[in-house]
């Protein structure tokens, strides 16, 4: 696309032609569903710790939904990214299945073996209150290959299947592409109908004024959806390193903070449409700043300036005020990208105090898209007052920006005669 090309020529189509779960009949079906329980955690073999339980929890509506009408549930994730046999202990679904099991009160059996003739043989037999969970689906190769072999033997255990793990719809891999491909009656869960319409209502029609929070480590990993964003919002704020990148653009010393400089000629392009078109872009007046990226001995500037030597690690408070002020008017709020270092406490006031602004914000809807920006909202104690925090980081950006994930597009049925209806799953 070119710097200048309007990004919403792009057009989503939500779930258009796409069957949802409680569209299918599940009646002593064997179903698998794929789910995204790639968690975070901390710790290592049986002392292993899984610090935020989110996506589990996230997904549970569906798997309730399954269970309650008689399915005979296969529930299959990836979890990390494990490389070689010795990142078994590291990475195998255990502690996963146990944390489900309780969430569930429910037996969760962990199935070794996916490729092995255990799933057949147990899903006949299955209580209501038993499910099975396939170990971790990467430590098949065939898995981030897309590979059909995988896939069959899958299938071959499967009459229904319903993806529900949202965070992994931007990859083409087995079980979110080739699996379904095989499969007749498909569809999606319920956390996949909640992401897509919380995005949604940010596309079509969001009640105004809209600000979009704009953060992180890079604004070259977020141009297409700063560009989206362009032609969506009244105002944007800015932080992270982002910010330094565009104070830079403005000619304004910015000491030794990360600057992309190959990406200071998009940032004055941006100042300039922002401004043409009638839209704010407030920039930090203030700064967190430091000697290196590792100390923890940090101090605020007076103003914009930033010394040379010192690098710019989260905005300041008079910026947190500046910013609070144009947030405190607006109907809807996009956050992506982290103001600050804040996986350092040092460094993480200012994330800390957005997420606590929009936690007070009345009548306004707050979505936040972004892995690490999903963990600081966590981590600052405010995930719950949200309307919506995306449990996909790169799949929300990349369906916000318009591309279409694989994970929808597989299961679309957009033949001229087809509604989603109970046979429409086809
Ligand atoms: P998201 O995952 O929500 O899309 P990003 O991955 O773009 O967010 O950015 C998150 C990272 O940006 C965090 O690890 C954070 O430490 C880093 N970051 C934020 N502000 C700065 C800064 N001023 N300098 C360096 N890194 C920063
Ligand atoms: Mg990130």
């Amino acid at each position: 696309m070119s710097e200048n090309a309007p990004a919403n020529n792009k057009v989503t189509q939500g779930l258009k032609g796409i069957t949802r779960i409680d569209q299918i009949d599940l009646k002593d079906k064997r179903v698998f569903m794929r789910v995204d329980f790639n968690v975070p955690t901390e710790g290592k073999g049986s002392s292993i710790k899984i610090t935020d339980d989110r996506r589990i929890r996230s997904a549970l509506p569906s798997i309730k939904y399954a269970l309650e009408h008689g399915a005979k549930l296969v529930l299959g994730s990836h979890f990390g990214r494990p490389k070689s046999a010795e990142d078994r202990d590291k990475y195998t679904m255990e502690p996963i299945a146990r944390r489900l099991g309780e969430l569930l009160n429910a037996e969760v059996i962990l199935i070794d073996e996916p490729t092995s003739d255990a799933p057949k043989g147990l899903l006949p037999s299955l209580k209501p209150t038993q499910l099975l969970l396939l170990e971790n689906l990467r430590f098949d190769p065939g898995e981030e290959k897309n590979s059909k072999e995988l896939a069959t033997q899958i299938a071959s255990y499967t009459d229904v299947y319903i993806n529900d793990a949202f965070g992994a719809c931007h990859r083409a891999h087995a079980s979110i592409d080739a699996l379904p491909r095989l499969i007749a009656k498909k569809g999606i869960g319920f956390l996949i109908v909640k992401e897509i319409e919380a995005l949604d209502s940010l596309i079509h029609n969001p009640e105004k004024p809209f600000t979009a929070i704009l953060g992180g480590a890079k604004v070259s990993d977020k141009i297409p959806v700063i560009e989206k964003m362009m032609d969506l919002v009244d105002s944007f704020v800015v932080g992270g390193a982002m910010a330094y990148t565009f104070l830079a653009a403005k000619g304004l010393p910015v000491g030794g903070s990360r600057v992309e400089k190959d990406k200071l000629a998009f940032a004055g392009e941006m100042l300039k449409r922002c401004e043409a078109r009638g839209k704010k872009l407030l920039l930090p007046v203030d700064h967190v700043i430091a000697q290196t990226f590792e100390s923890n001995e940090a101090g605020t500037t007076h103003d914009v300036v930033i010394p040379e030597g010192f690098m710019g690690l989260d905005i300041g408070p008079k910026t947190v005020e500046f910013y609070k002020k144009e947030l405190s008017r607006a109907k809807t709020v996009f956050w992506n990208g982290p103001m600050g270092v804040f996986e350092r406490p040092a460094y993480a006031d200012g994330t800390f105090a957005i997420a606590k602004i929009l936690s007070e914000l009345r009548g306004a809807k707050t979505i936040v898209g972004g892995g690490d920006s999903a963990a600081a909202a966590e981590a600052s104690g405010h995930a719950e007052e949200m309307t919506h925090i995306s449990t996909g980081g790169g799949a929300s950006l990349e369906y916000l920006q318009g591309d279409k994930l694989p994970g929808l597009e597989v299961l679309r049925n957009l033949r001229p005669s087809a509604t989603p209806t109970l046979e429409g799953a086809q």
